[in-house]
């Protein structure tokens, strides 16, 4: 197991980093690393949802260098980009480990595709809310199976929604804890570190997806806009959520589900 990593720019980097933030973010690393290995001493086994986007680039590499007990999986739910897919050998190849993937049931796909058709989930929130069962909370279910706890990414920045979230809750509708270690970090120093450790990431990222899940259900959005605003578009504002992160219900707000 390697040194807790610094934020020190690396020679050569064609991305500098600024070194105010460095700093501030050496203590955020920190930080992280001991929620992710109080989480392995408290909880018994411990696994990470891999999204694939710019905070699982951070929270693998914390991972595998700092905390390699817990298990990294990743849902493929068949749709996803090419990007994607790629990121995910560039990052076996880097650490020379497996992230273990969980796909959906076939059978599951096949009724769904009979009844609503391929690209149902564009005929309503039903629908989508159905697709995304099928395709990312069954296979997240069974992948999570046995755990005392799950580690997510979610940042404060990243939505409204999320800016309820804790550092650990209870994550009742699945039956154990869920970790959240870089809820306070921002977007900034997200990409500082990416940057300082010359992190693989998706390129998509750089055509303005802040937010990256399925190919059908993901767009690029303007500079400054909601991160989460690329993800079904279509839907009202207050819903981009898949389900693996259940809505807190905020006053004055009607509950979805
Ligand atoms: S994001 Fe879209 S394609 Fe992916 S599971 Fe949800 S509805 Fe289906």
């Amino acid at each position: 197991m390697r040194a807790v990593p610094k934020i020190t720019p690396m020679p050569g980097s064609e991305a500098t980093v600024d070194q105010s933030v460095t700093q501030a973010l050496d203590a955020k690393v920190h930080s992280a690393v001991e929620v992710l290995r109080a989480a392995v001493r408290d909880y018994g086994k411990v696994v990470y949802s891999n999204s694939l986007g710019a905070e699982s680039m951070v929270l693998t590499d914390l991972i595998w260098t700092q905390a390699p007990q817990i298990e990294i999986f990743s849902i493929d739910t068949g749709r996803l980009h090419e990007e994607t897919y790629q990121l995910l050998d560039r990052l076996e190849r880097r650490y020379q480990r497996r992230i273990r993937v969980v796909s959906p049931e076939a059978a599951s796909i096949e009724s769904y595709v009979a009844e609503h058709g391929i690209n149902g989930f564009y005929n309503g929130l039903t629908e989508r809310q159905s697709c995304c069962h099928i395709r990312k909370i069954e296979p997240f279910r069974r992948a999570i199976a046995g755990a005392g706890a799950w580690v997510t990414g979610v940042r404060h920045q990243q939505s409204a929604q999320r800016a309820l979230a804790q550092a650990v809750e209870f994550d009742k509708p699945n039956g154990l804890y869920k970790i959240s270690p870089i809820l306070d970090w921002t977007n900034d120093d997200v990409w500082a570190y990416i940057r300082s450790h010359k992190l693989p990431y998706n390129p998509l990222h750089d055509r303005g997806y802040p937010s990256i899940g399925c190919a059908p259900c993901t767009r690029a959005v303007e500079p400054g806009a909601d991160s989460r605003s690329g993800r079904w578009w279509w839907e009202n504002s207050d819903l981009k959520e898949c389900g693996l992160h259940p809505r807190v219900r905020v006053a004055g707000q009607k509950a979805t589900g």
